[in-house]
């Protein structure tokens, strides 16, 4: 029979914090930029600067390390790591390896069969690198230094997951953790979550683990699973032709579909960490904990207990809302303005989760106001729109944050509330449907569904449709 294999995977998880200056020096962390313009002595790594560690990177991690159940190391420091590459012009990075700010905490996901707890092995803070830039027409190579002393954390897990569906689950519960904690966008494209999956194959039922690859350069939670198939796959391959598996670092390409060895798995004494002799200890107090853990913002089990409760949201609604902070913030800000939850759940529900769909965006990037969500309601309640316009204003508010105000009056959607204007159109589809009059004063009240059709499509959708069905009953009594 053939042998059976079970996938060990461990992740180190890198995250960008949404602080507005760098780790150690007073720069923008803002992504993007023109090359070698948020930089300055420290962060280019000039002789003579000295860091000054931004107490914000501190909060924010202790807010994470705390939200993930880890014990804070309340004397803690940093250390040198030392490596020659152009993206990092110190040839240093000042990292943490032996009293990380967090260890031994755990996170809970949700598995087929149930909830599984996947353990934090540790979490310290660095540097971020800057940016390489490989010009292969012109055979050179740039560097921007805009990124280089970006505060990250690393979240080390243990080799908990056994596939990529766990990873993901388990990615996403972090993402949305960070995310309600405000303490980074976790933007997998943008680089600001970045995901390195270590992976080994075992014997199904053995207990010890088996030589593991790294892989790094894994922009999207389709190139993690693409990547995990497609490395466990080469790794039983190896084993099967009675080959060893090398520890190494690899590349995924997302494009070829296929990894290639980067370099070989380096240890921590190839760095040479020392202590940062530039940084004092930080000392983390008991009230400094307190504080951190009594500002913690509310998270998103609480805040879908509360959607259920206060607003009466079904479970599965609340679900899909509080998903993404992104979505919940619109909600409530919405729900806030027009007083009217149920139906901002709706339009969250219905029509944007349609043009999410059809325009391929995720909840994370959705940009358009909540005021705009809010007026758009109001209008449909007011009946100065009808429902059919309002799914096209919809649109425009969805992909252009349109005001649907100045979007209806621009493009004379408003409904025409002129009686007299309405009253000529009715009577003119009246004579000229006599079949359609004759057949719903013979008793069929189905006929006057194809007359209120040709009505609203003479008004151009513009008619309040109660007004057009009262006034059509009317005009049909009484002629
Ligand atoms: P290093 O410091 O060399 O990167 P670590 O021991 O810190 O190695 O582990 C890095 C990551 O690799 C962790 O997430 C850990 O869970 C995972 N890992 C370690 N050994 C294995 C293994 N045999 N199979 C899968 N993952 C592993
Ligand atoms: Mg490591
Ligand atoms: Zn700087």
């Amino acid at each position: 029979m053939a042998k059976q294999y079970e996938t060990v995977i461990g992740l180190e998880v890198h995250i960008e914090l949404a602080t507005k200056t760098k780790i150690f020096c007073g720069c923008s962390t803002e992504f993007g930029g023109a090359p070698n313009t948020h930089t300055c002595p420290v962060c280019t790594g000039m002789p003579g600067s000295l860091p000054v560690l931004n107490r914000q990177v501190v909060e924010y991690a202790l807010a994470i390390g705390l939200a993930t159940n880890c014990k804070i190391t309340q004397v803690c420091k940093f250390d040198r790591k030392n490596y020659f590459y152009p993206d990092n012009p110190q040839n240093y990075q000042i990292s943490q390896l032996y009293l990380p700010i967090a260890r031994d905490g755990f996170v809970e996901i949700d598995t087929p069969s149930g909830k599984k707890k996947i353990r934090i092995h540790e979490m310290h803070m660095e540097e971020d690198a800057g940016k390489l830039v490989h010009d292969e027409w012109d055979d050179t190579s740039l560097v921007d230094y805009n990124r280089s002393g970006v505060p990250l954390v690393e979240i080390v897990s243990e080799p908990d997951m056994r596939s990529a569906d766990e990873v993901i689950a388990y990615l996403e519960k972090l993402r949305m953790i960070v995310q309600y904690l405000g303490a980074s966008d976790c933007k997998l494209q943008e680089g600001s979550m970045r995901a390195d999956v270590n992976l080994s194959v075992r014997e199904a039922g053995t207990d010890s683990l088996g030589t593991r690859t790294e892989m790094k350069n894994l922009n999207s939670f389709k190139a993690i699973t693409h990547a995990i198939e497609g490395e466990r796959a080469r790794q039983i391959e190896l084993l099967e032709a009675g080959k060893d598996v090398v520890q190494e670092t690899r590349r995924w390409d997302d494009n070829k579909e296929h990894s290639y060895a980067m370099r070989s798995k380096e240890d921590a004494q190839d760095y040479r960490y020392f202590p940062e002799p530039d940084l004092v200890p930080i000392v983390i107090s008991d009230e400094w904990i307190a504080q951190v853990k009594a500002r913690q913002p509310e998270l998103r089990t609480e805040k879908l207990e509360r959607y259920k409760k206060e607003f009466d949201i079904p479970q599965y609604d609340a679900e899909i809302i509080t998903e993404s902070k992104r979505m919940a913030d619109i909600f409530e800000a919405a729900a806030a303005i027009c007083k009217k939850p149920k139906k901002v759940s709706n339009w969250l529900m219905v029509e944007t989760m349609r043009l999410m769909k059809e325009y391929g965006t995720e909840a994370d990037r959705l940009s358009f106001s909540p005021e705009n969500l809010a007026k758009l309601i109001d209008l449909v309640d007011d009946g100065s729109i009808s429902g059919s316009v309002a799914k096209k204003v919809f649109e425009q508010v969805f992909l252009h944050d349109a005001d649907p105000e100045k979007y209806v009056e621009e493009h004379g959607l408003k409904v025409e509330n002129d009686e007299a204007a309405l009253e000529e159109t009715v009577r003119k589809v009246l004579s000229d449907n006599p079949k359609a009059v004759e057949d719903y004063r013979g008793g069929k009240e189905k006929a006057l569904g194809a007359l209120m059709g040709q009505t609203m499509r003479a008004m151009k959708g513009k008619a309040n449709p109660a007004t057009v069905n009262r006034m059509l009953r009317e005009l049909l009594k009484s002629e």
